[in-house]
Protein backbone atom coordinates (compact mmCIF):
# COMPACT_ATOMS: atom_id res chain seq x y z
CA UNK A 1 0.00 0.00 0.00
CA UNK A 2 1.13 3.49 -0.82
CA UNK A 3 0.52 6.50 0.75
CA UNK A 4 0.37 9.94 -1.20
CA UNK A 5 2.26 12.19 0.69
CA UNK A 6 1.56 16.06 0.14
CA UNK A 7 4.45 18.39 0.59
CA UNK A 8 4.06 21.06 2.44
CA UNK A 9 4.50 24.85 1.30
CA UNK A 10 5.58 27.98 2.31
CA UNK A 11 4.47 31.21 0.69
CA UNK A 12 6.73 33.51 -0.32
CA UNK A 13 5.02 37.26 -1.21
CA UNK A 14 6.84 40.86 -2.43
CA UNK A 15 4.61 43.87 -3.34
CA UNK A 16 5.14 46.63 -5.73
CA UNK A 17 2.96 49.12 -5.22
CA UNK A 18 2.66 51.89 -7.64
CA UNK A 19 0.76 55.19 -6.07
CA UNK A 20 -0.13 58.65 -7.96
CA UNK A 21 1.01 61.88 -5.84
CA UNK A 22 -1.60 64.27 -5.51
CA UNK A 23 0.38 67.65 -6.50
CA UNK A 24 -0.86 70.27 -8.64
CA UNK A 25 1.03 69.63 -11.73
CA UNK A 26 2.15 67.09 -13.40
CA UNK A 27 6.18 64.87 -12.61
CA UNK A 28 8.16 66.85 -15.04
CA UNK A 29 5.88 69.64 -16.61
CA UNK A 30 3.49 72.18 -15.96
CA UNK A 31 0.41 70.71 -16.93
CA UNK A 32 -2.48 69.94 -14.29
CA UNK A 33 -1.74 66.76 -12.88
CA UNK A 34 -5.65 66.61 -11.70
CA UNK A 35 -6.96 64.94 -14.46
CA UNK A 36 -10.46 63.23 -12.98
CA UNK A 37 -12.58 65.37 -14.82
CA UNK A 38 -10.67 66.52 -17.81
CA UNK A 39 -11.46 66.01 -21.67
CA UNK A 40 -9.35 64.03 -22.94
CA UNK A 41 -6.08 65.45 -23.96
CA UNK A 42 -6.74 68.72 -22.26
CA UNK A 43 -4.04 68.61 -19.90
CA UNK A 44 -0.93 68.31 -22.23
CA UNK A 45 1.85 69.94 -23.42
CA UNK A 46 5.31 68.92 -25.69
CA UNK A 47 6.71 67.90 -22.67
CA UNK A 48 4.53 65.24 -21.68
CA UNK A 49 3.66 64.32 -25.73
CA UNK A 50 7.31 64.07 -25.33
CA UNK A 51 7.93 65.99 -28.84
CA UNK A 52 11.49 66.08 -29.88
CA UNK A 53 13.68 68.66 -28.72
CA UNK A 54 11.87 69.32 -25.38
CA UNK A 55 12.77 69.48 -21.70
CA UNK A 56 12.01 68.05 -18.15
CA UNK A 57 12.14 69.75 -14.95
CA UNK A 58 11.50 67.87 -11.91
CA UNK A 59 8.52 68.48 -9.33
CA UNK A 60 9.73 69.53 -6.60
CA UNK A 61 6.24 69.12 -4.88
CA UNK A 62 6.95 65.36 -5.76
CA UNK A 63 10.43 65.00 -4.43
CA UNK A 64 9.15 66.63 -0.96
CA UNK A 65 6.15 63.75 -0.92
CA UNK A 66 8.04 60.75 -1.81
CA UNK A 67 10.48 61.52 0.65
CA UNK A 68 7.52 61.71 3.34
CA UNK A 69 6.25 58.59 2.75
CA UNK A 70 10.04 57.46 2.71
CA UNK A 71 10.24 58.93 5.97
CA UNK A 72 7.35 57.70 7.49
CA UNK A 73 8.27 54.07 6.51
CA UNK A 74 11.73 54.31 8.11
CA UNK A 75 13.41 54.60 4.70
CA UNK A 76 17.07 56.10 4.52
CA UNK A 77 17.28 58.93 2.09
CA UNK A 78 20.49 58.48 1.01
CA UNK A 79 21.93 62.05 -0.32
CA UNK A 80 22.59 60.90 -4.04
CA UNK A 81 20.02 59.94 -6.56
CA UNK A 82 19.26 59.89 -9.99
CA UNK A 83 16.71 59.34 -12.70
CA UNK A 84 17.01 56.71 -15.54
CA UNK A 85 15.14 56.10 -18.52
CA UNK A 86 13.07 52.80 -19.12
CA UNK A 87 12.77 52.25 -22.57
CA UNK A 88 9.78 49.88 -24.10
CA UNK A 89 7.44 50.58 -26.65
CA UNK A 90 3.85 50.68 -25.88
CA UNK A 91 1.30 53.12 -27.33
CA UNK A 92 0.32 54.92 -23.38
CA UNK A 93 4.18 55.80 -23.62
CA UNK A 94 4.61 58.77 -25.72
CA UNK A 95 8.48 58.74 -25.66
CA UNK A 96 9.06 55.20 -25.72
CA UNK A 97 11.39 55.40 -22.72
CA UNK A 98 9.43 56.33 -19.13
CA UNK A 99 11.53 58.16 -16.68
CA UNK A 100 11.92 56.73 -13.86
CA UNK A 101 14.67 55.53 -11.33
CA UNK A 102 16.73 52.24 -11.43
CA UNK A 103 19.76 51.93 -9.51
CA UNK A 104 19.81 54.94 -7.17
CA UNK A 105 16.13 55.48 -5.93
CA UNK A 106 15.24 58.32 -3.25
CA UNK A 107 14.08 56.07 -0.51
CA UNK A 108 15.35 52.67 0.43
CA UNK A 109 15.92 50.19 3.16
CA UNK A 110 12.61 50.97 5.28
CA UNK A 111 9.95 48.94 6.94
CA UNK A 112 6.05 49.40 7.44
CA UNK A 113 4.68 47.33 11.01
CA UNK A 114 1.86 45.50 10.36
CA UNK A 115 -0.43 43.12 12.62
CA UNK A 116 -2.39 40.35 11.70
CA UNK A 117 -4.73 38.13 14.40
CA UNK A 118 -2.88 40.38 16.98
CA UNK A 119 0.61 39.66 15.79
CA UNK A 120 3.06 42.18 15.02
CA UNK A 121 5.26 42.03 11.99
CA UNK A 122 7.72 44.30 9.95
CA UNK A 123 7.85 44.09 6.19
CA UNK A 124 10.67 45.49 4.70
CA UNK A 125 10.68 48.33 2.05
CA UNK A 126 13.68 47.32 -0.18
CA UNK A 127 12.82 50.82 -1.95
CA UNK A 128 10.64 53.72 -3.51
CA UNK A 129 11.18 55.57 -6.16
CA UNK A 130 9.79 58.16 -8.11
CA UNK A 131 9.09 57.99 -11.99
CA UNK A 132 6.20 59.53 -14.17
CA UNK A 133 2.87 58.22 -15.18
CA UNK A 134 1.74 56.36 -18.30
CA UNK A 135 -1.53 57.70 -20.60
CA UNK A 136 -4.55 55.96 -20.32
CA UNK A 137 -5.61 53.28 -23.37
CA UNK A 138 -9.30 52.35 -23.80
CA UNK A 139 -10.45 49.68 -26.17
CA UNK A 140 -14.08 50.02 -27.47
CA UNK A 141 -16.65 49.69 -29.83
CA UNK A 142 -16.81 52.62 -32.18
CA UNK A 143 -19.28 52.60 -35.19
CA UNK A 144 -18.54 48.75 -35.51
CA UNK A 145 -15.25 48.98 -35.28
CA UNK A 146 -12.66 47.84 -33.03
CA UNK A 147 -10.55 50.55 -31.63
CA UNK A 148 -8.35 52.15 -29.60
CA UNK A 149 -8.14 55.61 -27.91
CA UNK A 150 -5.59 57.45 -26.53
CA UNK A 151 -5.69 59.94 -23.62
CA UNK A 152 -2.62 61.27 -22.55
CA UNK A 153 -3.50 63.61 -19.39
CA UNK A 154 -2.01 60.98 -17.13
CA UNK A 155 1.08 60.53 -18.86
CA UNK A 156 3.78 62.62 -16.59
CA UNK A 157 1.78 62.71 -13.71
CA UNK A 158 4.13 61.93 -10.61
CA UNK A 159 4.03 57.95 -9.41
CA UNK A 160 5.90 56.33 -6.94
CA UNK A 161 6.70 53.09 -6.50
CA UNK A 162 7.16 50.88 -3.10
CA UNK A 163 8.69 47.82 -3.37
CA UNK A 164 8.87 45.69 -0.55
CA UNK A 165 10.95 42.54 0.70
CA UNK A 166 9.45 39.60 0.30
CA UNK A 167 9.04 39.50 4.05
CA UNK A 168 5.10 38.70 3.32
CA UNK A 169 4.07 35.44 3.74
CA UNK A 170 0.34 35.05 3.79
CA UNK A 171 -2.71 36.95 1.68
CA UNK A 172 -4.04 38.22 5.12
CA UNK A 173 -0.59 39.97 5.85
CA UNK A 174 -0.52 41.21 1.86
CA UNK A 175 -4.03 42.94 2.61
CA UNK A 176 -2.33 44.08 6.02
CA UNK A 177 0.37 45.44 4.46
CA UNK A 178 -1.69 47.31 1.58
CA UNK A 179 -4.16 48.74 4.03
CA UNK A 180 -1.45 50.32 6.23
CA UNK A 181 0.73 51.77 2.96
CA UNK A 182 -2.77 53.28 2.01
CA UNK A 183 -3.39 54.73 5.17
CA UNK A 184 -0.01 55.70 5.47
CA UNK A 185 -0.38 57.64 1.49
CA UNK A 186 -3.77 59.05 3.23
CA UNK A 187 -2.44 59.94 6.30
CA UNK A 188 0.15 62.26 5.03
CA UNK A 189 -2.12 63.69 2.19
CA UNK A 190 0.42 63.05 -1.01
CA UNK A 191 -2.09 60.96 -2.59
CA UNK A 192 -5.66 60.12 -2.32
CA UNK A 193 -4.53 55.95 -2.61
CA UNK A 194 -7.66 54.95 -4.17
CA UNK A 195 -7.70 51.72 -5.66
CA UNK A 196 -10.82 51.94 -7.71
CA UNK A 197 -9.62 54.68 -9.59
CA UNK A 198 -6.11 53.42 -10.15
CA UNK A 199 -4.56 55.72 -7.93
CA UNK A 200 -3.04 53.05 -5.96
CA UNK A 201 -1.93 50.28 -8.07
CA UNK A 202 -0.15 46.89 -6.47
CA UNK A 203 1.43 43.88 -8.35
CA UNK A 204 1.63 40.64 -6.27
CA UNK A 205 4.53 38.70 -6.63
CA UNK A 206 4.31 35.33 -5.09
CA UNK A 207 5.98 32.30 -5.27
CA UNK A 208 6.07 28.80 -2.80
CA UNK A 209 8.76 26.53 -2.08
CA UNK A 210 8.68 23.50 0.41
CA UNK A 211 8.56 24.65 3.82
CA UNK A 212 11.94 24.84 5.73
CA UNK A 213 13.54 25.77 2.32
CA UNK A 214 16.33 28.16 1.43
CA UNK A 215 15.52 28.51 -1.84
CA UNK A 216 12.93 30.70 -3.21
CA UNK A 217 10.51 28.96 -5.52
CA UNK A 218 9.52 30.75 -8.90
CA UNK A 219 7.70 34.26 -8.22
CA UNK A 220 5.16 35.01 -10.40
CA UNK A 221 3.86 38.04 -11.13
CA UNK A 222 -0.03 39.18 -10.56
CA UNK A 223 -1.28 42.23 -12.26
CA UNK A 224 -5.20 44.18 -12.72
CA UNK A 225 -6.62 43.99 -9.12
CA UNK A 226 -8.41 46.99 -8.52
CA UNK A 227 -8.85 46.58 -4.77
CA UNK A 228 -7.15 45.23 -1.53
CA UNK A 229 -9.91 42.51 -1.24
CA UNK A 230 -9.04 41.83 -5.39
CA UNK A 231 -5.04 41.15 -3.96
CA UNK A 232 -6.19 38.98 -0.92
CA UNK A 233 -8.27 36.87 -3.47
CA UNK A 234 -6.18 36.56 -6.37
CA UNK A 235 -3.01 35.37 -4.35
CA UNK A 236 -4.98 32.85 -2.95
CA UNK A 237 -6.28 31.43 -5.71
CA UNK A 238 -2.83 31.53 -7.21
CA UNK A 239 -0.97 29.84 -3.97
CA UNK A 240 -3.30 27.29 -4.65
CA UNK A 241 -2.60 27.32 -8.29
CA UNK A 242 0.76 26.73 -7.91
CA UNK A 243 0.20 24.23 -5.10
CA UNK A 244 -1.34 22.07 -7.92
CA UNK A 245 0.89 22.55 -10.38
CA UNK A 246 3.89 21.60 -8.10
CA UNK A 247 1.90 19.04 -6.71
CA UNK A 248 1.43 17.88 -10.58
CA UNK A 249 4.57 17.70 -11.34
CA UNK A 250 4.98 21.01 -13.47
CA UNK A 251 8.07 23.30 -13.67
CA UNK A 252 6.77 27.01 -12.95
CA UNK A 253 8.07 29.45 -15.16
CA UNK A 254 8.79 33.26 -14.24
CA UNK A 255 5.26 34.79 -15.88
CA UNK A 256 2.50 37.73 -15.38
CA UNK A 257 -0.66 36.55 -14.86
CA UNK A 258 -3.65 39.26 -14.87
CA UNK A 259 -6.67 39.25 -12.50
CA UNK A 260 -9.76 38.36 -14.00
CA UNK A 261 -12.46 39.78 -11.75
CA UNK A 262 -15.40 38.41 -13.54
CA UNK A 263 -14.61 34.51 -13.12
CA UNK A 264 -11.90 35.37 -10.30
CA UNK A 265 -9.45 33.83 -11.91
CA UNK A 266 -5.72 34.70 -12.58
CA UNK A 267 -4.99 34.42 -16.28
CA UNK A 268 -1.49 34.07 -18.07
CA UNK A 269 -0.26 36.96 -19.99
CA UNK A 270 3.05 36.69 -20.75
CA UNK A 271 6.41 35.62 -19.77
CA UNK A 272 8.33 37.76 -17.52
CA UNK A 273 11.07 40.42 -19.13
CA UNK A 274 14.34 40.61 -17.33
CA UNK A 275 15.61 44.46 -16.28
CA UNK A 276 17.88 43.99 -18.92
CA UNK A 277 15.41 44.25 -21.50
CA UNK A 278 14.62 47.50 -20.87
CA UNK A 279 18.19 48.97 -21.77
CA UNK A 280 17.68 51.64 -18.14
CA UNK A 281 20.49 54.07 -18.76
CA UNK A 282 21.02 57.72 -16.92
CA UNK A 283 18.55 60.44 -18.06
CA UNK A 284 20.75 62.92 -19.92
CA UNK A 285 18.43 65.73 -19.60
CA UNK A 286 18.11 65.55 -15.50
CA UNK A 287 20.88 66.73 -13.38
CA UNK A 288 21.45 63.81 -10.32
CA UNK A 289 19.68 64.87 -7.35
CA UNK A 290 21.14 66.12 -4.17
CA UNK A 291 19.68 66.23 -1.03
CA UNK A 292 20.68 68.05 1.62
CA UNK A 293 20.45 67.19 5.29
CA UNK A 294 19.00 70.63 6.28
CA UNK A 295 16.47 70.33 3.06
CA UNK A 296 15.83 66.65 4.72
CA UNK A 297 15.52 67.84 7.94
CA UNK A 298 13.01 70.56 7.34
CA UNK A 299 10.70 67.64 5.75
CA UNK A 300 11.11 65.86 8.98
CA UNK A 301 9.64 68.47 11.12
CA UNK A 302 7.20 68.83 8.66
CA UNK A 303 5.56 65.52 9.31
CA UNK A 304 2.06 64.76 11.12
CA UNK A 305 2.07 62.54 14.17
CA UNK A 306 2.28 59.52 12.47
CA UNK A 307 -0.43 56.68 12.66
CA UNK A 308 1.03 54.47 15.12
CA UNK A 309 2.63 57.24 16.87
CA UNK A 310 -1.24 58.63 17.40
CA UNK A 311 -2.78 55.00 18.09
CA UNK A 312 -0.31 54.60 20.98
CA UNK A 313 -0.57 57.64 22.71
CA UNK A 314 -4.37 56.95 22.01
CA UNK A 315 -3.65 54.14 23.99
CA UNK A 316 -1.67 55.69 26.61
CA UNK A 317 -3.21 59.13 27.33
CA UNK A 318 -7.08 57.44 26.71
CA UNK A 319 -6.87 54.39 28.11
CA UNK A 320 -8.17 53.24 24.84
CA UNK A 321 -7.67 49.35 23.66
CA UNK A 322 -5.80 48.66 20.85
CA UNK A 323 -8.41 47.70 18.79
CA UNK A 324 -10.30 50.84 19.52
CA UNK A 325 -7.09 52.92 18.85
CA UNK A 326 -6.52 51.18 15.72
CA UNK A 327 -9.93 52.23 14.56
CA UNK A 328 -10.13 55.48 15.72
CA UNK A 329 -6.59 56.20 13.37
CA UNK A 330 -7.77 54.52 10.69
CA UNK A 331 -7.88 57.56 8.95
CA UNK A 332 -6.21 60.92 9.92
CA UNK A 333 -9.88 62.46 9.91
CA UNK A 334 -10.94 59.74 12.07
CA UNK A 335 -8.56 60.54 14.76
CA UNK A 336 -8.90 64.41 14.38
CA UNK A 337 -12.54 63.76 14.94
CA UNK A 338 -12.46 62.07 17.84
CA UNK A 339 -9.62 64.29 19.41
CA UNK A 340 -11.79 67.12 18.30
CA UNK A 341 -14.73 65.74 20.16
CA UNK A 342 -12.71 65.27 23.33
CA UNK A 343 -11.91 68.59 23.32
CA UNK A 344 -10.72 69.49 26.85
CA UNK A 345 -12.05 66.78 28.64
CA UNK A 346 -9.92 63.95 28.60
CA UNK A 347 -10.67 61.31 31.01
CA UNK A 348 -10.68 57.88 30.11
CA UNK A 349 -14.52 57.79 30.84
CA UNK A 350 -15.00 60.63 28.71
CA UNK A 351 -13.07 59.05 25.65
CA UNK A 352 -14.18 55.47 26.23
CA UNK A 353 -17.82 57.17 25.49
CA UNK A 354 -17.12 59.44 23.03
CA UNK A 355 -14.96 56.55 21.16
CA UNK A 356 -18.15 54.27 21.20
CA UNK A 357 -20.29 57.32 20.06
CA UNK A 358 -17.88 57.28 16.85
CA UNK A 359 -16.93 53.67 16.24
CA UNK A 360 -20.51 52.78 16.44
CA UNK A 361 -22.93 55.10 15.78
CA UNK A 362 -21.29 57.55 13.41
CA UNK A 363 -19.93 54.75 11.72
CA UNK A 364 -23.34 53.10 11.35
CA UNK A 365 -24.67 55.58 10.02
CA UNK A 366 -21.76 56.84 7.67
CA UNK A 367 -22.23 52.99 6.16
CA UNK A 368 -25.76 53.03 5.91
CA UNK A 369 -25.20 56.43 3.44
CA UNK A 370 -22.23 55.39 2.26
CA UNK A 371 -21.07 58.22 3.08
CA UNK A 372 -17.30 59.37 4.28
CA UNK A 373 -16.37 61.12 7.55
CA UNK A 374 -15.69 64.35 6.17
CA UNK A 375 -19.49 64.47 4.54
CA UNK A 376 -20.68 64.12 7.92
CA UNK A 377 -23.21 66.80 9.36
CA UNK A 378 -22.76 66.18 12.83
CA UNK A 379 -19.73 67.95 14.05
CA UNK A 380 -17.33 66.98 16.42
CA UNK A 381 -18.40 69.67 19.31
CA UNK A 382 -21.92 68.96 18.79
CA UNK A 383 -20.82 65.12 19.47
CA UNK A 384 -19.76 66.15 22.80
CA UNK A 385 -22.99 68.09 23.87
CA UNK A 386 -24.89 65.62 22.83
CA UNK A 387 -22.32 63.22 25.65
CA UNK A 388 -22.60 66.40 27.94
CA UNK A 389 -26.41 65.73 27.98
CA UNK A 390 -26.63 62.43 29.01
CA UNK A 391 -23.75 62.59 31.20
CA UNK A 392 -25.60 65.00 33.19
CA UNK A 393 -28.55 63.13 33.05
CA UNK A 394 -30.65 65.73 30.38
CA UNK A 395 -31.62 62.77 28.54
CA UNK A 396 -31.26 59.15 28.86
CA UNK A 397 -28.62 57.11 26.52
CA UNK A 398 -32.24 56.20 24.93
CA UNK A 399 -33.65 58.64 24.12
CA UNK A 400 -29.51 60.30 22.93
CA UNK A 401 -29.73 57.65 20.38
CA UNK A 402 -33.01 59.48 18.88
CA UNK A 403 -31.27 62.88 18.82
CA UNK A 404 -28.36 61.59 17.18
CA UNK A 405 -30.39 60.05 14.42
CA UNK A 406 -31.38 63.82 14.20
CA UNK A 407 -28.29 65.87 14.22
CA UNK A 408 -26.90 62.95 11.83
CA UNK A 409 -29.60 64.07 9.54
CA UNK A 410 -29.81 67.71 9.45
CA UNK A 411 -26.53 69.04 11.42
CA UNK A 412 -28.77 70.50 14.13
CA UNK A 413 -27.45 71.54 17.76
CA UNK A 414 -28.37 68.68 20.27
CA UNK A 415 -29.87 71.16 22.57
CA UNK A 416 -32.20 72.30 20.21
CA UNK A 417 -33.97 68.82 19.12
CA UNK A 418 -34.17 68.00 22.61
CA UNK A 419 -35.98 70.18 23.24
CA UNK A 420 -38.28 69.99 20.33
CA UNK A 421 -38.88 66.75 20.78
CA UNK A 422 -39.85 67.13 24.23
CA UNK A 423 -37.14 64.62 25.19
CA UNK A 424 -35.69 66.42 28.10
CA UNK A 425 -34.99 63.38 31.02
CA UNK A 426 -37.22 63.58 34.40
CA UNK A 427 -34.29 63.25 36.68
CA UNK A 428 -36.39 66.62 38.24
CA UNK A 429 -37.80 64.18 40.86
CA UNK A 430 -41.03 66.25 42.35
CA UNK A 431 -41.95 65.54 38.66
CA UNK A 432 -41.04 62.44 38.57
CA UNK A 433 -42.16 61.48 42.00
CA UNK A 434 -45.81 62.73 40.81
CA UNK A 435 -45.95 59.83 37.72
CA UNK A 436 -44.73 57.22 40.38
CA UNK A 437 -47.58 57.93 42.99
CA UNK A 438 -49.53 57.20 39.42
CA UNK A 439 -48.17 54.51 38.86
CA UNK A 440 -48.88 53.29 42.03
CA UNK A 441 -51.93 54.11 42.44
CA UNK A 442 -53.25 52.51 39.09
CA UNK A 443 -51.12 49.03 39.95
CA UNK A 444 -52.49 47.56 43.14
CA UNK A 445 -51.59 43.85 42.29
CA UNK A 446 -47.77 44.51 41.81
CA UNK A 447 -47.48 46.96 44.61
CA UNK A 448 -49.06 44.14 46.57
CA UNK A 449 -46.65 41.04 45.15
CA UNK A 450 -43.26 43.78 45.49
CA UNK A 451 -44.27 44.02 49.22
CA UNK A 452 -44.85 40.68 49.62
CA UNK A 453 -41.28 40.26 48.74
CA UNK A 454 -41.79 39.69 44.60
CA UNK A 455 -38.94 41.67 43.43
CA UNK A 456 -39.66 40.88 39.49
CA UNK A 457 -42.67 43.37 40.48
CA UNK A 458 -40.43 46.19 40.85
CA UNK A 459 -39.94 45.79 37.13
CA UNK A 460 -43.29 46.00 36.36
CA UNK A 461 -43.74 49.45 37.86
CA UNK A 462 -40.48 50.98 36.57
CA UNK A 463 -41.71 50.20 32.91
CA UNK A 464 -45.42 52.21 34.22
CA UNK A 465 -43.12 55.15 35.15
CA UNK A 466 -41.19 55.00 31.71
CA UNK A 467 -44.26 54.34 29.65
CA UNK A 468 -45.85 57.20 30.91
CA UNK A 469 -42.82 59.36 30.83
CA UNK A 470 -42.21 57.91 27.08
CA UNK A 471 -38.84 56.90 27.96
CA UNK A 472 -37.68 60.03 29.07
CA UNK A 473 -37.78 58.90 32.78
CA UNK A 474 -33.89 58.70 35.18
CA UNK A 475 -34.83 54.93 35.86
CA UNK A 476 -31.64 55.12 38.61
CA UNK A 477 -34.19 57.74 40.40
CA UNK A 478 -37.69 55.88 39.11
CA UNK A 479 -36.34 52.65 40.85
CA UNK A 480 -35.17 54.82 44.23
CA UNK A 481 -38.31 56.24 44.12
CA UNK A 482 -40.32 53.39 44.27
CA UNK A 483 -38.26 51.71 47.12
CA UNK A 484 -38.32 54.49 49.26
CA UNK A 485 -42.56 55.21 48.46
CA UNK A 486 -43.09 50.96 48.41
CA UNK A 487 -41.01 50.18 51.87
P1 LIG B 1 11.60 42.09 -10.93
O1 LIG B 1 12.88 42.66 -11.40
O2 LIG B 1 11.17 40.89 -11.66
O3 LIG B 1 10.53 43.11 -10.77
P2 LIG B 1 12.39 42.27 -8.20
O4 LIG B 1 13.60 41.61 -7.69
O5 LIG B 1 12.38 43.73 -8.45
O6 LIG B 1 11.92 41.50 -9.49
O7 LIG B 1 11.23 41.93 -7.19
C1 LIG B 1 9.94 42.36 -7.39
C2 LIG B 1 9.12 42.00 -6.18
O8 LIG B 1 9.04 40.60 -6.06
C3 LIG B 1 9.69 42.49 -4.87
O9 LIG B 1 8.62 42.98 -4.08
C4 LIG B 1 10.29 41.25 -4.24
O10 LIG B 1 10.22 41.29 -2.85
C5 LIG B 1 9.41 40.17 -4.77
N1 LIG B 1 10.06 38.88 -4.92
C6 LIG B 1 11.32 38.63 -5.32
N2 LIG B 1 11.54 37.31 -5.38
C7 LIG B 1 10.40 36.70 -5.02
C8 LIG B 1 9.97 35.33 -4.91
N3 LIG B 1 10.77 34.31 -5.20
N4 LIG B 1 8.71 35.12 -4.51
C9 LIG B 1 7.87 36.12 -4.24
N5 LIG B 1 8.20 37.41 -4.34
C10 LIG B 1 9.44 37.70 -4.72
MG1 LIG C 1 10.71 45.12 -10.07
ZN1 LIG D 1 2.67 68.54 -19.94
Amino acid sequence: MTVATETEYEVVIGLETHIQLQTASKMFCGCSADYANAAPNSHVCPVCLGMPGVLPVINSKAIEYIIKLGLALHCEIPEYSKFDRKNYFYPDLVKGYQISQFDLPICINGWLEIEVEGRRKRIGITRIHQEEDTGKLTHTNLNGEEVTLVDYNRSGVPLMECVSEPDISTPAEARAYLTKLRQMVRWLGIGTGNMDEGALRCDANVSIMPKGSKVFGTKIEIKNMNSISAVHEALGFEIKRQEEELQAGAVLKQQTRGWDEEKRVTVFQRLKEGSSDYRYFPEPDLPPLQLQADYLAQIRTSLPELPEARRDRFIQEYDLSLYEAELLTGSRATADWFEESLGEEKTPQRARATANWILNELFAHLKEKGAELDEAKIQPRQLASLIDLVQKGTITPKSAKEVFEEMFATGREAAEIVKEKGLPQLSDEAALATVVDKVIAESPKAVADFRAGKEASLNFLIGGVMKATRGTANKDVVTRLLREKLS
